[in-house]
Parts: structure tokens; C-alpha cells; sequence
């Protein structure tokens, strides 16, 4: 298996001189199995994965799987730009879940109604397939597996599964016992995301607030890097990548969250090996 990180920057895109080391578009990551791609959500990062596709497509046609966690903008916003869908030849499934009120096309139309954008979801010359999840696939060589996260508006995380090895994604997501008073329901919650990522050879986390920022964005769906050692301990995870970074995190800022992480790591006497997700990185499992 194969991870690329196309964006990593959470919220919206955040360009710009202090930010050229991990990067600013938003949640795009590619897994590669089996010859076969996978997509995890179509954050503006997309936009360039687009683009390296029909380089190495050299003129075939592409097909590949896009999973979409949820339709927050960040996690969506790419996907009018993303290029191979405009060629007639492209196979695209997109899975993702059903919406509150309007199934999961439509959802994904939304953004590009006549309002917003100029070209609409049913122009799309290669006409995506959508699927709606309603339990975990087998999709080509790799099991996928999702599980409902604590986030405003309907949000899941996912599980890879291809020979032997684990790749979760778990991003937006705020725990359940911080959120709510101590009892039952959380504690059987945490639990159940803790069983989802087990034994994960790589989870890719969000950690996007210190623990004072938390304190004013309590409820906003995200958490801190306590929360994600916390999960990863549990969950006896080998490797996580620090994910869905705050706009408001520059190079220099997300250094020294590294630097504090690797800190509270070592005195926790813990062996994950912890990394910040950059745009442009390849992570071999
Ligand atoms: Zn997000
Ligand atoms: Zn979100």
C-alpha cells in the first residue's frame, strides 16, 4: 500500500509563504493497492492529484474510487476542479454517505448548482458513478470499512484493509467522552472508534487544536493531540500522521507541535511513531 497526501490543511485553504513546508489545500489523501487508486476525500489537494492521473494515465483511461468522509466544504471543495472527470473515458465511483434531508448526489451537486459554479454535476462528461455506503466493501483488492465520527453534519472515517495491512482515516472528529459528560454513551462510543482503527499500521488523525484552543472551539468537532495519542494508544496503532491541520498553524507552529508531541510521547513511554502529514509526502506500508 501505498499514501500519498495531497492536502493536509483542515477548514480552508490556508496558502501563503508560512505555510509552503506542510502545505494549504485541504483533505485529499490517495491510497494505492494493487495497482488500483483509491481517494479519501476531495479537498482542493485534488486539484493537482487530477492532474499527476492523466500524466500517468498518458492518454488511457482512468478509474479509480473517491470515498468522501463528509461534505464540509474543505472536504469537498476540490472536486469540480478535479480534472479526469471532464475526459468522456474516465470510470469514477464516488461512495460517501446519505445526507440529512437529500441523498448523497445530491449533496455532492449542491456546490455546483448554476449559483456557485459553472458547471453542473450532470455536464460532467464522464458521469460519476455515486454509492450510497450502507455497510463496509469490498472495492477491487481492499476492504473498506467506515464508522460514524463525532462532527456536525453527518461524518464517517474509514478503514483500509489490503494483505494484511491497515490504513485508517480519521479526520473531523471530536471525542465522545469530551464532549459529554462522563457515562455510558461516550465511553461506549470512544470505545467503538478505538475497535474501528485497531492494530492500524497507519492512522491518519486529526489533531487540530491545542489544548487552550479547545477550550474556545469545544463542540466545533475536533480535537487535540492528547485525544489522537490517547486513540492510537489504545487502539495499539504503529504509525499516525498528524492530519487536517488548523489554518491558523503555520511551518514554524506545526514544528513545535511535533516537537511537544514527540515529547509527551517519549514520557509516555510510548512506540507509535508520530509524524506531521506534508503535502507531497509518500508513506510506503
Ligand atoms: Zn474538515
Ligand atoms: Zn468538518
Amino acid at each position: 500500500m501505498q499514501v500519498r497526501f495531497w492536502g493536509v490543511r483542515g477548514s480552508i485553504p490556508a496558502p501563503g509563504p508560512k505555510t509552503v513546508r506542510y502545505g494549504g489545500n485541504t483533505p485529499c489523501v490517495e491510497l494505492t493497492c494493487g495497482g488500483e487508486t483509491f481517494i479519501i476525500d476531495a479537498g482542493t489537494g485534488i486539484r493537482e492529484l487530477g492532474f499527476d492521473l492523466m500524466k500517468r494515465a498518458a492518454g488511457k483511461p482512468i478509474s479509480g474510487r473517491l470515498f468522501i468522509g463528509h461534505s464540509h466544504w474543505d472536504h469537498i471543495q476540490g472536486f469540480p476542479f478535479f480534472t479526469p472527470l471532464f475526459l468522456p473515458a474516465t470510470k469514477f465511483q464516488i461512495y460517501g454517505m446519505h445526507g440529512t434531508t437529500r441523498s448523497f448526489q445530491e449533496v455532492m451537486a449542491g456546490q455546483m448548482h448554476s449559483t456557485y459554479f459553472p458547471v453542473q454535476m450532470h455536464e460532467l462528461p464522464s458521469n460519476p458513478e455515486f454509492i450510497e455506503l450502507g455497510g463496509p466493501l469490498e472495492a477491487g483488492p481492499v476492504k473498506v470499512s467506515y464508522h460514524f465520527l463525532n462532527h456536525p453534519g453527518i461524518t464517517v472515517g474509514y478503514r483500509f484493509e489490503y494483505e494484511g495491512k491497515v490504513v485508517s482515516y480519521i479526520s473531523d472528529h471530536e471525542p465522545y467522552g469530551k464532549l459529554n459528560v462522563k457515562g455510558q454513551f461516550s465511553e461506549k462510543e470512544d470505545a467503538l472508534i478505538v475497535r474501528f482503527i485497531a492494530g492500524s499500521d497507519l492512522l491518519i488523525c486529526e489533531a487540530q487544536y491545542t489544548a487552550d484552543e479547545y477550550k474556545l472551539k469545544r463542540g466545533w468537532g475536533h480535537g487535540t493531540f492528547e485525544d489522537v495519542l490517547d486513540l492510537a494508544e489504545a487502539a495499539e496503532v504503529k504509525r499516525m500522521a498528524l492530519f487536517h491541520h488548523d489554518p491558523l498553524h503555520d511551518d514554524d507552529k506545526l514544528d513545535a507541535r511535533l516537537k511537544e508531541g514527540a515529547l509527551l510521547i517519549t514520557s509516555r513511554k510510548l512506540a507509535v511513531d508520530c509524524f506531521a502529514a506534508r503535502e507531497g509526502m509518500v508513506v510506503e506500508i
